[in-house]
């Protein structure tokens, strides 16, 4: 087949212990999944799961043992962490039950939802769509992926970010609202899962502002930490 121009790259992620890469499909994000962050942006930590996109090529791959580069993005003075389990989907599938989702997970990995705050303040204030304060270019930092069958109990793992060394954010898996096998049954209701799918599960408390030159340590027990650098 002849293009117009060179279609874009697959975007991967590399896979623990494995040469080959994760290819991927889609991004989907779980808002306010931790019932103390849902309270320090206003409500109540009490609501049926929601969701909302990046696009795959949002990604930034942090690889194991190096600093990854985040660009401080245009248009924003108050540029958010938020530490996140990531679900990487190898098996697709609709109206996936909870007691079955296991079987669509491929793997976990460290990731990183970062927000332009400001600007997703401003659109909730008017009712408008998150996209400029969510899916902007470099939103979507991760690590490796690592087999769910390497994983020991992710639901009991603990979940932490540091910035230039100082506790950020500090948690544990067992706290999210929706737990990962809820998370898939209700989002495969919503959308047909796809293999090269990633969830990222929400945040825990403590979200807060980052400048150029901070330097990020995510790390959730048994998965690669991650480690990025806002420029
Ligand atoms: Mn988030």
């Amino acid at each position: 087949m002849d293009y117009l121009f060179p279609p874009p790259p697959v975007v991967t992620v590399p896979v623990l212990g494995r040469p080959e890469r994760f290819p991927v499909h889609r991004i989907y994000c779980v808002g306010r999944n931790y019932e103390e962050h849902a309270k320090e942006m206003g409500f109540t930590g009490r609501e049926p799961p929601f969701f909302f996109l990046k696009p795959a090529d949002t990604v930034v791959v942090c690889e194991a043992g190096q600093t990854a580069t985040i660009p401080y993005p245009s248009l924003t003075s108050n540029l958010h962490h938020e530490i996140e389990l990531v679900i990487a989907i190898g098996k697709g599938g609709s109206n996936i039950a909870a007691a079955q989702a296991h079987e669509h997970i491929f793997g976990y990995a460290v990731g990183l939802d970062m927000t332009r705050r400001d600007l997703q303040s401003d659109m909730k204030k008017q009712g408008r769509p998150w996209c400029i304060g969510k899916a902007y270019d470099h939103s979507a930092p991760i690590g490796p992926i690592t087999p769910a069958a390497d994983v020991g109990a992710i639901n009991q793992a603990s979940i932490a970010l540091t910035v230039n060394g100082a506790n950020r954010q500090s948690s544990t898996i067992d706290k999210l609202i929706w737990n990962v096998a809820e998370t898939i049954e209700h989002l495969s209701k919503a959308w047909e899962l796809q293999p090269g799918d990633l969830i990222y599960t929400g945040t825990p408390e403590g979200v807060a502002a980052v400048v150029r030159g901070d330097t990020l340590h995510g790390m959730i027990d048994g998965l690669t930490p991650i480690a990025a650098r806002v420029d």
